[in-house]
């Protein structure tokens, strides 16, 4: 095993992830428990606490080979300060100084990005952005989270909230969005408005195959979807069509605003592959301007759900070597 290693831990509403992290990208050890957040943030942060500790532990290396931890958490966040305003699906956080705690508890110099951030910085280093300079990527998960990575740099912007393309709105007066806005690309594009929509299409009385999984589950996955869509169903061709289509509206905005070469779609629905980058890929081609082509690749992302915890770690590093760790 690599002599030095950094840690990344990503934290989610379900759960916890962690890892030691080589400098080239590799995850050596990982480590996953329940979020458990019912118990408030002073429970999950001991957790966290435990969980670096295991990881060196196993990794058999002096602490002092561990040069920093990274820690990709939901926001709204401060990277600069380390604190957690708030966090979505983590009831009772509020203004938690999250790097001071684990820099004490842990003695490891610690950094503090928004999961959104972390997983486009792991694309960057060594995933489906590797050896680009600008690339942005959608991570399509039961919402939408996004960042961008600029001339090397994670995008942050003045009140660290920049790359919240789930937010952008897409249609004036549109539906309500669990932000507050109405018309937000996350209400109509994400996964978990794809699987609502079917939802009451079919209770509605449409016709579908899925309304048989749907009695029998309860809900519906976008496994469902991408599945029945294969087998020709056509009520979830034509919802996931929309979807990404809306996608499609998502990637264009990117274009435009940051002019990135290259686009990654994450999250579980990029687990359909083909499905939804072909159909991403030609709605864009359809619906982008024509002044010039400028149009970013859109590809899969090859890191998967690994995304976040190699690029909480990747942040560590790149702190580290920049000496602006703290
Ligand atoms: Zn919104």
């Amino acid at each position: 095993m690599d002599s030095k290693l950094a840690v990344g831990i990503d934290l989610g509403g379900t759960n916890i992830k962690s890892a030691m992290v080589t400098a080239n990208g590799e995850i050596a050890l990982h480590r996953s428990r329940p979020t458990l957040s019912e118990r408030g943030p002073n429970p999950v942060l001991d957790d966290m606490v435990e969980m670096v500790d295991e990881l060196v532990k196993a990794a058999g290396v002096p602490r002092d080979n561990v040069v920093g931890l990274g820690l990709g958490s939901p926001g709204p966040l401060s990277h600069r300060d380390g604190v957690i305003y708030k966090a979505a699906n983590l009831p009772g956080w509020k203004d938690v100084r999250v790097r001071r705690y684990l820099l004490e508890h842990t003695g490891l110099p610690s950094v503090l990005d928004n999961d959104a951030n972390a997983a486009a910085f792991g694309e960057f280093w060594v995933g489906a952005g590797k050896g680009k300079r600008d690339i942005a990527v959608l991570t399509l998960g039961t919402g939408i989270g996004a960042g961008a990575v600029l001339g090397g740099e994670v995008l942050r912007g003045h009140f660290e909230n920049a790359s919240e393309i789930g937010h952008l709105i897409v249609h004036v007066d549109g539906k309500p969005c669990s932000c507050g806005q109405l018309g937000c690309l996350e209400a109509y594009a994400s996964p978990g408005n794809l699987a609502h929509e079917m939802t009451e299409m079919i209770r509605g009385g449409q016709a579908s195959s899925l309304a048989e999984v749907l009695d029998k589950q309860g809900t519906l996955e976008t496994r469902d979807i991408a599945e029945a869509c294969r087998d020709g169903d056509e009520l979830a061709t034509e919802m996931w069509d929309r979807a990404c289509k809306f996608i499609a509206v998502g990637c264009i905005n990117i274009q435009h605003a940051y002019n990135v070469e290259t686009l990654v779609l994450g999250g579980g629905m990029a687990n359909a592959g083909a499905l939804l980058l072909d159909n991403v890929r030609r709605f864009h081609r359809e619906m982008a301007w024509r002044l010039v082509d400028d149009a970013p690749e859109i590809v899969i992302s090859k890191l998967g759900h690994d995304a976040g915890v190699i690029g909480a770690a990747g942040l560590a590093w790149a702190a580290r070597d920049a000496s602006i760790i703290a």
